[in-house]
């Protein structure tokens, strides 16, 4: 694909608010990381404008919004998925200048899964059955009881930066097909898909106010003032473990339904009878696909003794092999997301040396020249020799790097690979079917591929367990989420 420009070259990235794009008196720059320029300016949404977009939305649910058929809102879902379709190209350049990812990843995963999101919830709420009961009554004559399912209300929707369009419609389709209404903040690392997805609400007609877009950052600013609103029904948040936190505190007085989908540190396990050529590619991809920053990426790879030595040599050959560099110029992976994650990167590099590991590929900074030279690119890097406690075997790292360990025996790969605070997802790698249930059931995330990694059908449950998150989405899961059931008994 040729290189598509930025969309939003030389001009402030507004918010939306009130069916209005709106700009501010103070701004932030958009970074690409590629080259560690910056390409843009984003309108940082005050505490006024946050106010502005929370009444915006409040008032909104009383609008025609409201008054809308459920085959209306689906319509106007299957509408934004079209639309975004038809923008595709923009819609990948921008992702690509917020995140530096590659063109693969943006134009296969990131931008079709935007669209699928809203159209794969107006299917399912369309197709959503609510419980009815018929009740006995002491005088015989019985009743029926039924519900219905009635929207939360507001709700503020803030996102990370690893798969910024994907992660942000996960939410927005399935809030509002239920018919809430929205006020986001996606991550001031990557405003810009957020920014054209306003511009598709604004063009397929939704009612003013039923989506609203707020740009800034987080503590001490827009998010903390957004999640901490009153006017607020409901907060669904995906990003670090440690920002959830501090959101649950704030959330507490006003009692919130919070939906949380947080941090991971996830083991791949591969048994000795796995087709070894498929457990090396989709490990491959488990460990480096967006450079690392995916939540369900395999930061610890225990394999069975025997394939060890052969596994180890062939991931690290094949991570020395892929091309690191710009995503418009076939690499096949891009920088981090930004300097400051760089360093923290790096910083785990340094630690994994100090910790007394092997470093099997990698470990440092790639030499890169001309224009990409100042990008916040780093290696992809295999460590082997660290014990289970080592701090990189331990901590969520968020960058293209996994330790290698051997293992011997079933029960303890699963003791290890669950001795974690977190609980996301689980890869297995067997040919033998038994064991592959064995082992998937005893795995302590809310997640488990076998043979395969992020392979992935938007109506099955999806979350994590322990630090990992709170809540499932996905499916009926996401639709139970973001409405109330109300029951409604009838003594007949
Ligand atoms: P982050 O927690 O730093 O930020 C996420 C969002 O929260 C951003 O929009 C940020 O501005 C906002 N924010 C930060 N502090 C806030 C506060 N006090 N109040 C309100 N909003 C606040 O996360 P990140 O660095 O953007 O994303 C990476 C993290 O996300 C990793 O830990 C990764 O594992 C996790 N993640 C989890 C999933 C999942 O599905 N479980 C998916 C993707 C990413």
């Amino acid at each position: 694909m040729p290189k598509t420009p930025y969309p939003f070259a030389g001009r402030t990235l507004p918010n939306y608010i009130d069916g209005a794009f709106v700009g501010s008196e103070t701004s932030f720059p958009v970074v690409d990381p590629v080259t560690g320029q910056a390409i843009g300016n984003v309108a940082l949404a005050d505490k006024a404008a946050v106010d502005a977009a929370v009444s915006a939305a409040k008032r909104a649910l009383k609008g025609p919004w409201a008054r809308m058929t459920l085959a209306a809102r689906t319509t106007m879902l299957v509408a934004i998925a079209d639309a975004i379709e038809a923008r595709f190209d923009e819609f990948v350049a921008a992702e690509i200048a917020d995140t530096g990812k590659s063109l693969l990843q943006a134009t296969t995963i990131d931008i079709p899964r935007g669209a699928a999101n809203f159209r794969s919830f107006a299917a399912l709420a369309q197709a959503r059955a609510m419980t009815s009961f018929q009740s006995d009554t002491p005088d015989g004559r019985g009743a029926i009881n039924y519900s219905i399912a009635r929207p939360l209300g507001v709700v503020a929707v803030v996102s990370p930066w690893n798969l910024p369009l994907l992660l942000l419609t996960w939410k927005v389709a399935p809030a509002l097909a239920c018919g809430n209404t929205i006020v986001a903040k996606p991550s001031e690392e990557t405003p810009s898909t957020a920014t054209l997805l306003a511009e598709v609400m604004d063009q397929v007609g939704l009612p003013a106010g039923v989506f609203n877009l707020v740009h800034g950052f987080g503590g001490g600013s827009t998010g903390e003032w957004l999640v901490g609103h009153p006017d607020i029904d409901a907060i669904t948040f995906t990003g670090e473990s440690a920002t959830g936190s501090t959101i649950m505190r704030g959330a507490a007085d006003g009692v919130k339904p919070l939906s949380f989908e947080l941090g991971g540190k996830n083991a791949a396990i591969v048994f000795a009878d796995a087709d070894f050529d498929a457990a090396i590619a989709g490990t491959m991809r488990s460990v480096f696909s967006n450079c690392g920053q995916v939540c369900l990426c395999s930061e610890r790879v225990y394999v069975e003794r025997p394939i060890y030595d052969r596994f180890v040599a062939e991931l690290a050959a094949r991570a020395n092999a892929l091309k690191v560099g710009d995503p418009f110029d076939g690499a096949d992976m891009g920088p981090l997301i930004s300097a400051q994650h760089r360093d923290k990167v790096l910083g785990y590099y340094r630690l994994a040396v100090e910790e007394g590991a092997t470093i099997v590929a990698g470990g440092g900074v790639p030499a890169l020249d001309g224009d990409i030279a100042n990008g916040f690119f780093v290696e992809p890097t295999i460590l082997t020799g660290l014990p289970e406690t080592a701090r990189c075997v331990r901590e969520e790292i968020f960058g293209p790097i996994c330790h290698i360990a051997p293992f011997d025996d079933e029960d303890a790969v699963v003791e290890m690979a669950n001795d974690s605070r977190y609980g996301l997802a689980a890869a297995i790698w067997t040919r033998d079917v038994g064991r592959a249930h064995r082992v998937a059931a005893r795995m302590e995330t809310g997640v488990v591929w076998v043979n395969d990694w992020f392979l992935r059908d938007l109506r099955t449950p999806f979350g994590g367990v322990k630090l990992s998150g709170i809540g499932r989405e996905g499916g009926e899961h996401s639709l139970a989420f973001y409405s109330e059931p109300m029951n409604i008994c009838i003594k007949l």
